[in-house]
C-alpha cells in the first residue's frame, strides 16, 4: 500500500535518539531546549516551548491566552477536531466560521459578517484560530486587521504549516497571531514521534506555557515564602498538566530540523508533478493563494463527481483496493456527533460541506518516489474513467 502520508527516518536521526538514550537526560533536558532555540531561529520567532503533541500546544495556548468559561473560540469547520476541541477542554464554548471554497481556510468575508453579527449581539469571540490546511497560510494580515478591530486573539493552528511561508516570512513567526501551534505527529511535514510546539512573540504567553506544560509549578519564589526555605524549594502557582516533551523526541525533531527544507522543497516538486499529471481530469487541483507558499502538507482534491458519474465512496475503495492509500480531509468538526449534541448539524456550513462531500486526499510525502506517484495518478485515473 502507497500511504497517503509517511515519516522519513534516517540514520543520522537513529543516532541522535540512540545517543540521548545513553545520556542521562531522557526526560525535558538540553535537547529540548536546544531543539526549542533551533525552532525559534527557523520560524524568527521569539519564544518556542515544545510540548508532548500538538494538542497539548493548542490546549496550553488557549489557557495561556485566559479562553475560559464564558469564552468562545471560533476556528475552522475543515480541520481536525483537535483545533475545537482545545478550547472545550478550557471550557469554552466553540463556534465555527465557513470556509473560502478555493482555498478551504475560513473565509474572511465569513468571519468579518460573523464579527459584525456577534458584535451587535455581544457575542464577540475571545479567540479566532485559523488553521491553514494542508499547508495553504490563511490571510493572516486581513484576520489581524479584523483582530485589531474586535478585539480578539489569534491562535495559529499550524499543524500543517510547518515549512510554509506567507508573505515572504515562514509561518510561526507569530507576527500576526498571539500563538502558532506546531505538530510533530509523523504524517505531518516532520517528526518528532508525538510532539508538538508553540511559538509566540508575547514574553508573558511563552511564561505561562512553560508553566503549564509542567504542573503549573515555579521554581522561582513568587508567593510569600519563608526564609528556611531551601534550593528544594517549588510553588504550584497554577493548576497545569504534564506536557512536557522528552528529550529522545527532541533529539528526532532538531535532526528532522536540518532537513525540513529538504521535505518541504520535495513535497513542493511533487504537488506541481500533480498538478501536471491531473490536469486533464475532471478534478479540481489545490490552488495556491499568491500571498504564501505551502508546504503541502497534503494534496487535496475536489471531485467534479457529477462529471464523473460516480461517488467520492467508489472511487475511494476502487484506489484502496488497488493499494493506494488515499484519505478524507477532514468530515467537517460540527458534523461529528460530539458537536452535534452542542447544537452542530448539517446545513450550517455549506462550503464546508460541500467541499467534504468530494474531497480526496492524494499521496504525498517526502519518500514518494516519481513512478509511485505515477501509479498513484494511474490508478486514479482508471478509478474515475472505468
Ligand atoms: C495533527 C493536527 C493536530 C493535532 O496534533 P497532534 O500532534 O496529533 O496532537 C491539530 N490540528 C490539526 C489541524 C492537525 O492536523
Amino acid at each position: 500500500m502507497i500511504p497517503y502520508g509517511h515519516q522519513d527516518i534516517d540514520e543520522a536521526d537513529i543516532d541522535a535518539v540512540v545517543s540521548v538514550l545513553r545520556s542521562d537526560w531522557l526526560t525535558q533536558g538540553p535537547a529540548v531546549e536546544g531543539f526549542e532555540t533551533e525552532m525559534a531561529r527557523y520560524c524568527n520567532a521569539p519564544h518556542a516551548i515544545a510540548v508532548c503533541n500538538g494538542t497539548a500546544a493548542l490546549h496550553l495556548a488557549c489557557r495561556a491566552l485566559g479562553l475560559g468559561p464564558g469564552d468562545s473560540l471560533w476556528t475552522s469547520p475543515i480541520t481536525f477536531v483537535a483545533s475545537a476541541n482545545s478550547a472545550r477542554f478550557c471550557g469554552a464554548k466553540v463556534d465555527f466560521v465557513d470556509i473560502d471554497p478555493h482555498t478551504y481556510n475560513i473565509s474572511v468575508a465569513a468571519l468579518s459578517d460573523k464579527l459584525v453579527r456577534a458584535e451587535r449581539e455581544h457575542k464577540l469571540p475571545r479567540v479566532v484560530m485559523p488553521v491553514h490546511f494542508a499547508g495553504q497560510p490563511c490571510p493572516m494580515e486581513e484576520i489581524r486587521q479584523l483582530a485589531d478591530r474586535y478585539g480578539f486573539a489569534i491562535i495559529e493552528d499550524a499543524s500543517h504549516a510547518v515549512g510554509s511561508t506567507y508573505l515572504g516570512e515562514r509561518i510561526g513567526s507569530s507576527r500576526y497571531a498571539d500563538a502558532v501551534v506546531f505538530s510533530f505527529h509523523p504524517v505531518k511535514t516532520m517528526t518528532t514521534g508525538e510532539g508538538g510546539m508553540v511559538l509566540t512573540n508575547r514574553a508573558e504567553v511563552a511564561e505561562t506555557v512553560r508553566l503549564l506544560r509542567a504542573h503549573g509549578i515555579s521554581y522561582r519564589m513568587r508567593g510569600t515564602t519563608d526564609a528556611q526555605e531551601g534550593d528544594w524549594y517549588y510553588e504550584q502557582v497554577d493548576l497545569g498538566y504534564n506536557y512536557r516533551m522528552s528529550d529522545i523526541q527532541a533529539a528526532l525533531g532538531r535532526r528532522q530540523l536540518q532537513r525540513l527544507d529538504l521535505f518541504v522543497r520535495r513535497r513542493r516538486e511533487l504537488a506541481k508533478r500533480y498538478n501536471a499529471l491531473l490536469a486533464d481530469l475532471p478534478l479540481v487541483r489545490p490552488w495556491q493563494h499568491p500571498s504564501g507558499e505551502s508546504a503541502y502538507h497534503l494534496y487535496p482534491i475536489r471531485l467534479q463527481l457529477r462529471r464523473i458519474g460516480k461517488t467520492r465512496r467508489e472511487i475511494f475503495d476502487a484506489m484502496r483496493s488497488a493499494q493506494v492509500g488515499v484519505q478524507v480531509h477532514y468530515i467537517p468538526v460540527p458534523m461529528q456527533p460530539y458537536y452535534r449534541k452542542l447544537g452542530f448539524g448539517p446545513g450550517l456550513f455549506p462550503e464546508a460541506e460541500h467541499y467534504y462531500s468530494e474531497a480526496l486526499s492524494l499521496p504525498l510525502y517526502y519518500g514518494l518516489s516519481d513512478s509511485e506517484q505515477e501509479q498513484v495518478v494511474d490508478v486514479l485515473r482508471t478509478a474515475i474513467t472505468r
